[in-house]
């Protein structure tokens, strides 16, 4: 997925050499056999998997593709509330690509900023939230001062005043309320302990605007990215890190290459400090977890060794893998803006990874994605930890 700010912007009919050659092979709908132990976990389009008709698979929508390219049908609200059904999990491409070279994920990605440009996309259900993103400059309706708000109290460095190595690029969710709040203020506690030099930008940092990427909304987000881009340079860090995958993945792959600033998930930067020994963990946490990929950090960014070499070393921690893991990870439901659109579908996909978390023997789930941790927390009954309240622990910084 090689793009960037200052890169031509890519069009639909760019990858018709890619969805014209769908062979309708079904490799999109199910897992590798042999990486699954057990039928029950083979499947992995949870869109796919939950609708039972071909085209919510990737397959389907590849036709989709091809016939609107074509010019075989008009789009109805039904072909919007199809492409809009998926996660963006990028688990259809990651079976689809080393087989026949196709960017299916990247493919439903730009059908629907089409979807957006000739009127019949987004869905009803997420102009609140790009409404809000044009006026609140956050996807969720706060009101201005919430990230100030998150940051108050925490002592960290205000990078419009001061100057430091890292700036930590909160986002929005992890500044949306009290909850998310207190894990935020676990991130802060683990950089400190781990010496790390760092400063944020309170109500000065805009939103990343992942969400108009997912939603198809390229305008609005290139609107703000050229400014942003100024902003970040402007404090002198030469390193930006963030605990969100969401904002992770446009900062590296869309910001970066008009930066010269390195990107890094929070849990990249505290392996590296791991391994020279800057993090003394200590603390019994007494856990029986599954570590869930979030697809944005795994799929999407490469990062899957850093969080789990964090919580191997976790004193009293049983790390368990889910049987769909690492690249083939199941997706929590609430990507792509589904949560939004198909509340009972991201309800559901949520659900099968609960099952999935129960089946390998597990009483927990820990995950790296502020997304991913409220959506199985507001879903099931197990217990579900964001990977820093689990750091912090160790460190003897909080219980938990
Ligand atoms: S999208 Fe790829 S994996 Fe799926 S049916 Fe088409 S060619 Fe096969
Ligand atoms: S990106 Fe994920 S949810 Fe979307 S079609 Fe592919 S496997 Fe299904």
């Amino acid at each position: 997925m090689d793009r960037g700010l200052t890169r031509k912007r890519e069009k639909l009919t760019d990858y018709r050499d890619d969805y014209w050659v769908c062979g309708k092979c079904k490799m999109c709908q199910s897992m590798n056999v042999q990486k699954v132990e057990s039928a029950r976990f083979y499947r992995n389009c949870p869109c796919g998997t939950r609708y039972r008709f071909e085209s919510y698979y990737a397959a389907g929508m590849m036709e989709i593709a091809r016939a609107i390219t074509n010019m075989e049908f008009e789009p109805t609200q039904k072909t919007a509330e199809i492409i809009y059904s998926c996660n963006l999990c990028g688990l259809c491409q990651e079976m689809c690509f080393p087989l026949k070279g196709m960017h299916t994920t990247r493919i439903i990605q730009l059908m629907r900023e089409k979807a957006v440009d000739e009127g019949w996309g987004p869905l009803e259900a997420h102009k609140p939230m790009l409404d809000s993103t044009a006026e609140k400059d956050n996807p969720f309706g706060l009101k201005q001062g919430f990230k100030a708000k998150a940051v108050k109290g925490l002592g960290v460095k205000d990078l419009t005043k001061e100057k430091a190595e890292n700036l930590l690029f909160v986002g929005c969710a992890y500044a949306a309320d009290e909850d998310m709040q207190s894990k935020l203020s676990s991130i802060v506690k683990v950089l400190k302990a781990a010496g790390v030099d760092f400063g944020v930008l309170g109500d000065a940092e805009p939103c990343c605007r992942s969400f108009n990427l997912a939603l198809g909304d390229r305008d609005g987000f290139e609107e703000k990215a050229l400014e942003n881009i100024e902003l970040f340079k402007a404090t002198g860090a030469s390193r930006i890190i963030t605990a969100c995958p969401h904002c992770l993945q446009v900062l590296r792959d869309e910001y970066c290459k008009s930066m010269d600033i390195e990107v890094l998930h929070v849990t990249e930067l505290l392996s590296r400090v791991l391994k020279k020994g800057g993090i003394e963990l200590k603390q019994e946490v007494g856990i029986r977890a599954a570590y869930h990929d979030p697809c944005m950090l795994g799929r999407w960014c490469g990062v899957y060794n850093s969080p789990r070499r964090l919580l191997q070393a976790l004193p009293g921690l049983e790390l368990l893998e889910f049987e769909r893991k690492l690249e083939d990870s199941w997706c929590c439901g609430s990507g792509g803006g589904v949560k939004a659109s198909d509340p009972e579908l991201a309800a559901w996909a949520a659900k099968e990874r609960i099952e999935e978390a129960r089946a390998v023997g597990a009483d927990a789930i820990v995950t790296a994605c502020p997304h991913c941790e409220s959506h199985f927390s507001g879903t099931g009954d197990m217990r579900v930890y964001d990977i820093f309240q689990l750091v912090a622990a160790g460190m003897g910084e909080e219980a938990i």
